[in-house]
Parts: C-alpha cells; sequence; structure tokens
C-alpha cells in the first residue's frame, strides 16, 4: 500500500478509536454559545499569555457574529500555526488558564476550540486569506520546514521576499507532522497548515539536508539571508549497560513510526517501561497504551513535584491508566537478546546543593528488577551540534546562537525546546529580524513589523 493511503487507513481508524481525538471540534451552535461567553476584556489577559499575543477578544467576537473568515484572519495573521496550536497548545498554561472568568470561579472561555472553529473553516474551504507582496528583490532561505520556518516564510512572502525552505525530510511541518500525540493532531492537518504557508509561493525543497546534500555556505552565497530553523536533533542516551539491547526505543522514533503506519504496524511490548517524565515521555506512555500495551510504567529518578510534565498530561496519563514509579533510577537494561526488564535503585532527596535544589542520594540495597519487554526512553533531545558547527554557529548552553550577521536562528534550536506557539512566535521575529536587516524595502501588502 502507498504511504498515503496508508495514512488514509490510520485516519480511518483515528476518528473513533483508542486515537479519536481528547478535544474534539464545537458544532457551529456551540461555538456561537462559547463566543458570547466571552467579556472582550481590554488588555485581554489571554493575549498577552499568548506567546504569539493573537487578538483573542477580536477573533472571538468575529465567530459571535458569524464571519469565521474574518476570524481565522485575525489569528493566522498573528500565528502561522493558528490551525496546530488550537489543537496542541498547552492552554492551561497559556491564554485559558489567564482568561478572567478562572478568577469568578467559572471555567475559563475555550479559546482553542474557538481557534479551531475558525481555523478549521478556512482549512476546510481552502480559503486565501493573505496575498504574496510585490517582489522586492531580496532571496531568503530557510533551513527547517518546522513551525518556526514556516512562521517565517509566511511574513517575508507578504512582504515581497523569495522564499526558499529546505527541508531533510520528505514532508514539511517539522514535529506537527511526526510528533504530537495522535490523539491531538493528526499530519493531514499539520501538512495542510503548512500547505497554507507554501501556496503563497514559498519553494519548499524537501529530502534536501542542508549540510550533506548542499552546504550552508552555498546558501549564504546564493541567499541575502539565512533564517536556521532546524529543531533539535537525536534523543539522549541514558549511558547504562544494555541499551542497545532489542525492544529498547527512542521516544520520538516510536511515536514517529505511529503517527507514520497504520496503528497496526507499530509494535508495542506488554509491560512497558517509559524513563523519562517530561511531556514527551507522557506522550509516549499514553500512546503505548493506546496501542494496546497491558501495563505502562513510567520511571522517574526524581519525584512528582518535580515532573516536568504539564499536570494536565500528567492527569491524562493516569487517567489512561500508566503508572509512575518516582525517585527510581534506571541503572541497567536487563536481557540477552531481547529486553526482559531493567534493575533500578530507589532514591530520596538529601541536602540542598548550591542552587537550591535537593540532591537525590540512592538508597543502598533498594535494587529492584521492573519486568518488562519494551523500554521508551524520553530523555529530551538534544541541540544539532554538528550542523552549527558546520554551518560556523555557536551551540551555547543547547540553543544554536547566530554569530553572523545574515543569519537569524529561532524556534526549537534556538529556545532549547519549547512549545509550537513559540516557535511561530520566533518565526516571526526572525522575519521582522531579517526585514529589518535588510534594509528598507518597497512598501507591501501585508502586516509590517
Ligand atoms: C513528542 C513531542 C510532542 C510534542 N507535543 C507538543 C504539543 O502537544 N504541543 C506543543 O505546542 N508542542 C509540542 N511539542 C513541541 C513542538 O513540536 C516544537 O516546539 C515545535 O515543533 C518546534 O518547531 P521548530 O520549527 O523549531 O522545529 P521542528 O518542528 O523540529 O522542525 C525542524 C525542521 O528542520 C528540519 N531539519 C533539521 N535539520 C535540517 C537540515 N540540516 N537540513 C534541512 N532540514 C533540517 C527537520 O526535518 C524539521 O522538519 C512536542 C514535541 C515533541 C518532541
Ligand atoms: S495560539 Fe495557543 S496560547 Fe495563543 S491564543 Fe491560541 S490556543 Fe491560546
Amino acid at each position: 500500500m502507498p504511504a498515503g493511503s496508508q495514512r488514509l487507513a490510520a485516519d480511518a481508524e483515528a476518528a473513533t478509536g483508542p486515537f479519536a481525538e481528547i478535544a474534539p471540534p464545537l458544532s457551529k451552535d456551540a461555538a456561537l454559545l462559547e463566543s458570547a461567553k466571552c467579556l472582550y476584556c481590554y488588555d485581554a489577559p489571554c493575549t498577552l499569555a499568548c506567546p504569539t499575543h493573537i487578538d483573542v477578544p477580536a477573533f472571538i467576537k468575529k465567530i459571535a457574529t458569524g464571519n469565521l473568515r474574518g476570524s481565522a484572519r485575525v489569528i493566522l495573521d498573528a500565528n502561522p500555526m493558528g490551525h496546530s496550536c488550537a489543537r496542541a497548545c498547552p492552554v492551561e498554561v497559556m491564554c485559558e488558564g489567564a482568561c478572567v472568568l478562572n478568577d469568578r470561579d467559572e471555567e475559563p472561555i475555550k479559546i482553542a476550540l474557538l481557534q479551531r472553529h475558525a481555523t478549521d473553516f478556512a482549512l476546510e474551504k481552502n480559503l486565501r486569506l493573505f496575498e504574496p507582496g510585490s517582489p522586492n528583490g531580496k532571496r531568503v532561505a530557510i533551513v527547517g520546514a518546522g513551525p518556526a520556518g514556516l512562521s517565517c516564510a509566511q511574513d517575508l512572502r507578504r512582504w515581497g521576499y523569495a522564499v526558499t525552505i529546505f527541508d531533510s525530510r520528505d514532508k514539511p511541518g517539522g514535529l506537527n507532522t511526526y510528533a504530537i500525540a495522535e490523539y491531538k493532531m493528526r499530519p493531514p492537518v499539520a501538512l495542510a497548515e503548512a500547505e497554507m504557508v507554501l501556496a503563497l509561493g514559498v519553494e519548499l525543497r524537501a529530502g534536501v539536508q542542508v549540510g550533506r546534500d548542499v552546504t550552508f555556505a552555498s546558501l549564504e552565497n546564493t541567499y541575502d539571508a539565512v533564517c536556521v530553523a532546524v529543531g533539535l536533533g537525536h534523543g539522549r542516551t541514558l549511558g547504562i549497560p544494555g541499551e542497545s539491547v532489542t525492544g529498547v526505543h527512542d521516544a520520538l522514533a516510536f511515536i514517529e513510526h505511529l503517527k507514520m503506519n497504520p496503528y497496526s504496524a507499530t509494535p508495542v511490548g506488554s509491560r512497558v517501561v517509559v524513563i523519562g517524565a517530561g511531556n514527551t515521555a507522557i506522550d509516549a506512555a499514553t500512546q503505548a497504551k493506546r496501542l494496546g500495551a497491558e501495563r505502562v510504567i513510567i520511571v522517574y529518578r526524581r519525584g512528582e513535584d518535580e515532573m516536568p510534565a504539564y499536570h494536565y498530561e500528567y492527569e491524562l496519563a493516569k487517567k489512561d491508566g500508566c503508572e509512575f514509579r518516582f525517585f527510581t533510577v534506571p541503572k541497567r537494561i536487563v536481557g540477552d537478546s531481547a529486553v526482559t526488564g531493567i534493575e533500578c535503585v530507589r532514591a530520596e532527596l538529601g541536602q540542598p546543593n548550591s542552587d537550591g535544589r535537593r540532591s537525590r542520594v540512592e538508597i543502598p540495597g533498594s535494587e529492584h528488577i521492573i519486568e518488562c519487554d519494551m523500554v521508551i526512553k524520553a530523555l529530551g533531545q538534544l541541540p544539532r551540534s554538528d550542523f552549527a558547527a558546520a554551518a560556523g554557529l555557536r551551540v551555547a548552553e543547547g540553543r544554536i546562537v547566530s554569530t553572523k550577521s545574515n543569519v537569524v536562528v529561532c524556534g526549537d534550536c534556538a529556545n532549547g525546546g519549547a512549545e509550537i506557539v513559540n516557535a511561530a512566535a520566533e518565526g516571526k521575529s526572525a522575519a521582522a529580524a531579517i526585514h529589518a536587516m535588510l534594509g528598507p524595502v518597497a512598501k507591501t501588502a501585508g502586516s509590517e513589523p
């Protein structure tokens, strides 16, 4: 079966099965009712809390008056990734967490679902909301077609730049296409969103890895400016014996396989141990459970209150039946030809370090084996140091830093790993920086910085 039809098969499964959306769309009536609850605050805290500062009251008001096109335009002007953000933003700690209705002990406005209502309308109707600016004679190369690169591209095209995006993968969208939990967003949505940006006349050179297929220097020589939006690289390793035994997987590789194939094609163990307690660990655990694992155990070396995952992600994992073992430190993967368990020791909190954080002290004699037939490592991703070195850029504290006046860096590779909405905001800032760098150009369509 060709890859496209395989994916369609998976989408048909997804509509109703364990990967059905956890936040399904609002009906037209429900959206109207919800929009009527907005108080249209002055200096709206939701807008301030959104990294892209979408004018939330403005787009909600347009929904209330039946102007979905106008609503989508407000959203996508501020945030070209408005479709994916509507599905995947951690709204509890962003716009909805800031909604004034929380102070009245009421439910906040369902901002993300309203945002989805408007942006889905634009996608379904294939609306052309923006136009490219008249050509200004300047050319920009963007490395990476993820949320950051695409957001940068949208603004640059609207200001009249010729934009070429290089991406090593076959499809655009970056982690939006390959990594977001399947019950939040499926690849066709991410691809349709990318297509809306590309339709402005952005050239996509897919399957071209900068540093391997073309040199970074050749981009610098050919284009007036280069935007680096390469995201993060490989997952961290544990550095313990047995890590290469069959049955030990990297979380991103596991999730990507699940998202690119029919669900039945992704093997899952019956007892799965996930190592790490960030959002990626939760995504791997919940998706392993939904694929049919009988038990999923999340192992974390520190305590519950220090886990990096958002609270609502933690709650979702518990609701899905995932178990947690805190203060549990992996020491060795057990198994010869395939994994049969993981040996861990228990730990407890010791004295505070110089940074005020209490140290972790392993408890002698607490060694134990957690039996399992699959281990998923979710320890975070490393920066793309090789790419940075080849491009003549610096890496500091896990982030790529530009050392050149014609190169800007944005998104996960610049911030060390955050959310889609941060990548979108930084992509737009990168476009504004390039616009400022390349000097005064003819005034064109689109909202200039
Ligand atoms: C498992 C997982 C789940 C997540 N879930 C959420 C969520 O629910 N909500 C949320 O808001 N955020 C989530 N995120 C974070 C979010 O996906 C990222 O913050 C966002 O995708 C960053 O965008 P980016 O454009 O900076 O990088 P990426 O999305 O990583 O895109 C970078 C692009 O650069 C390309 N590239 C890399 N090197 C080269 C090269 N040398 N040449 C050419 N192309 C190259 C890559 O192929 C890729 O397409 C999640 C992340 C992970 C890992
Ligand atoms: S982009 Fe995300 S944080 Fe911003 S308003 Fe929309 S859902 Fe909220």
